[in-house]
């Protein structure tokens, strides 16, 4: 039996996890499943607890499920993974874990996924989407069939049982959540990594989402027998994104929107790194190129990401139509690769007000009211007259939204826009094809 006075103390904590976003909640509710004791530490205030995945749309990847069977969707695990593997591209040493993680990833969105989240209290809207179609081969990019299940509740609603267990978790003592907690390195003994260091910020009280200080007031250590990073990507961070940017899409936009918080700065990346984690694919990343400003920005360079239908005409800055497959909702780095190559950083959406009624949708929790609220009174306003109230206010309010009565007036507005760069291609195109009602445009941007 050791001797009490000399044995080291247990440790306090089984796990100690960097990062309260969605990976983070869902690996802390798994381990207070397992009745493990949990440290987790953020470096945003309380008010941002969930990190990105509030303001998502929540809409998951699941094969062959029972909505897509009622709208009559033939999927099926083999086509998923040619899908995947399409995709994805693995043509690198590095893929080996990449291939397992998808293989792994794609059995148990064909498997128990759907239960699994059923059983936490998930349901799913019975309208499933169809993102990211690709090129239209069997064996290349995108998906061959609807895959978007859209969750009901959106963002909000696919964290909700997470939080919900991890507040009993730490109700019931097993879970410490330590706002205010910028993890700064990991301690690593004998090869292993065995807790964190960091510092502790000064109280904020900035509101969700929007940037809180960095004012270091303290420092903290923490140590576990397990440590998980779970610090989400690198898109608020634009320097980092255009060090890592792959040469196969040209220069970076001079020009770029954020689709996530300034929190997602990738800071934590380089410190795991530096810590002897082999980070792989840094290139491989993932821009939508349908950006546009929002007019009530949470963060700095608010991008919010249009859902387009397939109706809308697109336009290079100069006015080139984009060539097929690249319509809205197609393949987002193949028309980035496009757009880059053109040499501008901006393209157009050319639509009509019936278009923005029927099919233009935007992502992300705020921007759906109906589905994240559950209110099926403002869902039902969907299928009536107008466009949706948020898609509205975009289009009186967006910075890069040009309404106009006639194709002329439209074409000075894209011009005043985009002074150097709109031609009259684009008027002849606009001017063939017969636009009914009221056109209008937006310019969208690449949003990371
Ligand atoms: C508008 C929008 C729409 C989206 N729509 C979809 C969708 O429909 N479907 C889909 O699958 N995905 C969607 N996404 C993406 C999805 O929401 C994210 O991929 C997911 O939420 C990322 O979760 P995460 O926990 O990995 O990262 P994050 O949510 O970024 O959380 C990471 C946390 O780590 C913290 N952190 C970072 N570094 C440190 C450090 N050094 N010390 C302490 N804390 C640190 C951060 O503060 C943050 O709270 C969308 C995202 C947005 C913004």
């Amino acid at each position: 039996m050791a001797d009490p006075t000399t044995a080291p103390a247990p440790a306090e904590f089984d796990a100690v996890i960097v990062g309260a976003g969605l990976s983070g909640l869902v690996a802390a509710a798994e381990l207070v499943d397992a009745g493990r004791r949990v440290a987790i530490l953020d470096q945003e205030p309380e008010a941002s607890l969930g990190g990105q995945a509030v303001w998502s749309f929540g809409g998951l990847f699941l094969v062959d499920s029972p909505e897509q069977r009622r709208l009559g969707v033939r999927d099926s695990l083999d086509l998923a993974r040619q899908d995947w593997l399409g995709t994805a591209g693995f043509d690198r040493d590095d893929d080996e874990w990449g291939r397992r993680w998808a293989e792994a990833y794609l059995e148990f969105a064909a498997g128990e996924k759907r239960a699994w989240l059923r059983g936490k209290g998930l349901r799913f809207f019975p309208v499933v989407g169809w993102a990211e179609r690709g090129q239209g081969r069997a064996i290349g990019h995108g998906n061959s069939v609807p895959r978007f299940h859209i969750t009901w509740g959106t963002g909000p609603g696919v964290l909700e049982p997470f939080v919900a267990r991890v507040r009993a978790g730490e109700a019931a003592g097993l879970v410490s959540l330590r706002f205010r907690h910028r993890v700064d390195e990991l301690i690593v003994d004998g090869g292993a990594v065995v807790g964190v260091r960091g510092s502790r910020l000064a109280e904020d009280e900035a509101v969700r989402g929007a940037p809180s200080n960095r004012d270091v007031v303290g420092d903290f250590e923490v140590r576990a027998p397990a440590v998980i990073v779970a610090s989400g990507g690198i898109g608020g961070n634009h320097d980092l994104v255009r060090s890592a940017w792959p040469e196969r899409l040209g220069t970076p936009p001079a020009h770029m929107l954020s689709g996530v918080p300034a929190h997602v700065d990738g800071r934590m990346l380089g410190i795991a790194e530096a810590s002897g984690a082999r980070l792989v694919n840094g290139d491989r990343m993932w821009h939508y190129t349908e950006g546009i400003a929002n007019w009530d920005p949470v963060w700095p360079a608010h991008g919010i990401r249009i859902l387009p239908g397939p109706s809308s005409m697109w336009f290079d800055a100069a006015g080139q139509r984009l060539p097929a497959p690249l319509f809205p909702g197609f393949d987002t780095l193949g028309t980035l690769e496009h757009l880059m190559r053109a040499g501008h950083d901006h393209s157009w959406f050319v639509l009509t007000q019936r278009i923005i009624e029927k099919e233009f949708a935007l992502s992300g929790s705020e921007q759906n009211p109906d589905l994240t609220n559950k209110d099926l009174r403002l869902l039902a306003d969907r299928i009536g007259s107008g466009a949706p109230g948020p898609v509205e206010a975009f289009k009186q309010h967006g910075a890069d939204f040009v309404v106009a009565d006639t194709l002329p007036e439209l074409l000075d507005g894209m011009r005043r826009l985009s002074p150097t760069a709109c031609s009259t291609r684009a008027s002849s195109s606009a001017r063939s094809w017969r636009a009914t009602g009221r056109p209008c445009t937006s310019s969208p941007r690449t949003c990371s």
